[in-house]
């Protein structure tokens, strides 16, 4: 800022000066200076799922962008066709109806949609509970809107799942949104049918607008089938779910996503939206639908591919002395730091020796300290060799604080 020739016109408004630092913004500028030295960098940190979108949905937009029906401003509340697919998915998938006009609203990618949920119904000094660890923009997104966030901790006692009898009397009664993700990211965890119904009778009891972000609806494995919160009886009367296309879909770029649930909910996002966006490029709509209706063999194939890396880099990481939970959905391994470690230093240390980038825990918030995150983004050749690095630079589950320092840092970031 020391060369804007108006200095106070750099002030930028408090809601952004109160945010806490982005840790994967100061993981970006660490990358970038480790490619320009040359080191050939293995990307496990993000969550950007490698790979072209499928065929099908390709084409399907092309068609699409040559019909000049799409080329004007789509409808604010989305296309009919997109909507009507997407309610048709759910009741396919869930066995849950949902109406299309008005109990299904497009988003340009889900992120958007969590955090302007938070303009729409947070005001500042409003009361949100939010896990710990959590995917950022469910505690970004209300502190932007000025609300006061309550870390419902996490831990691996209870298999990473919300145990809301930590949340005290007064705060609960104080909350006004509660955000929650099963599968979560970032610890791979799952959650059973029982605990969707205790969410719903704690939000009706505290009268709380609960958000579930069900980003990871079908990369799940070994069977399993995570549920949607819209199954749980009595949950629209106070939710909404998201859905993003950008996981299972390998859409990441395309920026779709949908919300579910509560018409009234749904209502004021879409009237907030309204004054900010004119939403989702219908071309890109057509392509959406192509997606939800895709075969079922092409999820399979998704599954497989995510499960097929994640049995191997734990096997590959026991070698190295860990002892990693298998989960049975998402596209992240949850991994202890060696003890006595903390998640920036574990990180940094692997990166600068290794050239493998893996994501610090506390980038979800404190509750992921001691923790890093491994994205299964990267084919197996690729996780062979970031587990060849390791070993090579002497990493493991039990190298000693002292020990891991003796070693010069090959690729000096
Ligand atoms: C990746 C991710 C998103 C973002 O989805 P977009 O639709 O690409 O914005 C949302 N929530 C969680 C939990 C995610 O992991």
């Amino acid at each position: 800022m020391a060369d804007f020739p108006h200095a106070s016109l750099a002030n930028t408004a408090d809601r952004l000066r109160a945010l806490p630092p982005y840790v994967f913004a100061r993981l970006d500028e660490l990358k970038a200076r480790a490619r320009e030295q040359g080191v050939d960098l293995i990307d496990l940190g993000m969550g950007n799922p490698g790979g072209p979108t499928p065929q099908p949905v390709v084409e399907a937009a092309i068609a699409a962008l040559r019909d000049p029906n799409n080329h004007g401003y789509p409808p604010f509340e989305g296309t009919a066709g997109f909507r009507r697919t997407i309610t048709e998915w759910y009741d396919r998938r869930y066995g849950v109806k949902l109406d299309p006009d008005g109990e299904a609203l497009p988003l340009l990618g889900s992120k958007e949609g969590l955090t302007h949920l938070a303009l729409a119904y947070i005001n500042p000094g409003d009361l949100v509970l939010v896990p710990s660890p959590a995917y950022p923009a469910h505690f970004r997104g209300p502190a932007i809107a000025g609300g006061e966030v309550w870390e419902v901790p996490l831990s691996a006692d209870n298999d990473w799942i919300i145990d809301l009898g930590r949340i005290p009397e007064d705060i609960a009664r104080r909350a006004k949104v509660f955000y929650f993700n099963y599968p979560n990211n970032p610890t791979g965890a799952t959650a059973p049918r029982e605990f969707f119904v205790e969410m719903v009778e704690f939000a009706r009891r505290y009268e709380i607008l609960l958000v579930h972000d069900l980003c990871y609806a079908e990369l799940a494995f070994d069977g399993y089938q995570p549920t949607s919160l819209l199954e749980i009886e009595g949950a629209k009367d106070i939710s909404v779910e998201f859905h993003t296309l950008s996981k299972t879909y390998n859409m990441a770029g395309w920026r779709v996503g949908f919300v579910v649930g509560n018409r009234h909910i749904i209502q004021g996002l879409r009237t907030l939206k309204t004054n900010l966006d004119y939403g989702l490029f219908s071309a890109l709509q057509a392509a959406a639908e192509a997606a939800l209706n895709l075969p079922e063999i092409y999820l399979h194939q998704v599954q497989q591919r995510y499960q097929t890396r994640r049995d191997f880099l734990i096997s590959q990481l026991e070698t190295l002395g860990w002892q990693v939970i298998k989960p049975k959905a998402t596209m992240y391994l949850w991994v202890p730091c060696p003890p006595g470690m903390g998640s920036t230093d574990f990180a940094l240390e692997v990166l600068q020796k290794t050239g493998v980038v893996l994501t610090p825990g506390n980038a979800f918030g404190e509750g992921g300290e001691g923790y890093v995150r491994v994205s299964l983004i990267a084919d197996r050749d690729r996780l062979q060799k970031a587990i060849d690095r390791l070993q090579d630079a002497g990493i493991h589950y039990q190298m000693a604080v002292s020990e891991s320092q003796l070693f010069d840092a090959r690729f000096p970031v």
